[in-house]
């Protein structure tokens, strides 16, 4: 892209590495930018290095958070031993948009997949173990209905069972390698309320 300068191609570059985004819409979104006010394009770039450094795991359940302990971690209305394994973030929110579930939740930040080489020590799974020390009536299952999922919910379920902890897992029906977050509200409800006893 030598018929740019430098600094268009730079940024072009940057952009184009954001999942979703080819080369013609990284060029797209890098003309834009640049046509957009100073203030605007300072707020822009302060919101991203604000949020990369002001984010962390929460410590119990590991979600995405700016506080030492996440709101849903924190709040006593929520009961803390009902667990619900969530693959990421934003499956997490997709449970909490249904308004109805009111356990916590641990989220594994992946899934097991032996094809991509990623393995239980890859995901937050010690960590998950380690808070079913406490008092703890049932762990609910909830990856993706993937292979991966599958595989990551048999994997839990085995290491679970031993302890004599309740491990369900929300019931298929969640259409086969959705991801959780597309899925609408009474769908995952469906799925949560018709969970079974692994
Ligand atoms: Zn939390």
């Amino acid at each position: 892209m030598d018929y740019y300068s430098s600094h268009i191609s730079k940024l072009i570059e940057q952009l184009s590495k954001l999942p979703g985004v080819g080369a013609k819409t990284a060029q797209r979104l890098a003309f834009h930018i640049l046509n957009m006010p100073k203030e605007q394009v300072e707020q822009l770039a302060s919101s991203i290095v604000g949020a990369k450094e002001n984010v962390r795991y929460c410590k119990q359940c590991f979600t995405l958070t700016d506080k030492e302990l996440c709101p849903i971690c924190s709040n006593p209305k929520r009961d803390p031993k009902i667990i619900m394994v969530v693959e990421n973030t934003r499956d997490l929110a997709a449970y909490e948009k249904t308004g109805k579930y009111e356990g916590v939740y641990h989220v594994l930040h992946g899934a097991i997949s032996p094809m991509l080489g990623i393995g239980p020590d890859e995901i937050k799974l010690k960590e998950l173990m380690q808070r079913l020390q406490g008092d703890v009536e049932e762990v609910i299952i909830a990856t993706n209905s993937s292979l991966e999922g599958e595989t990551t919910a048999m994997y839990i379920s085995k290491l679970i069972k031993p302890s004599g902890i309740k491990v369900t897992r929300i019931a298929s029906g969640v259409p086969v390698g959705g991801d959780l977050e597309y899925i609408d509200e009474v769908t995952l409800l469906r799925a949560l309320e018709g969970r079974t006893e692994l």
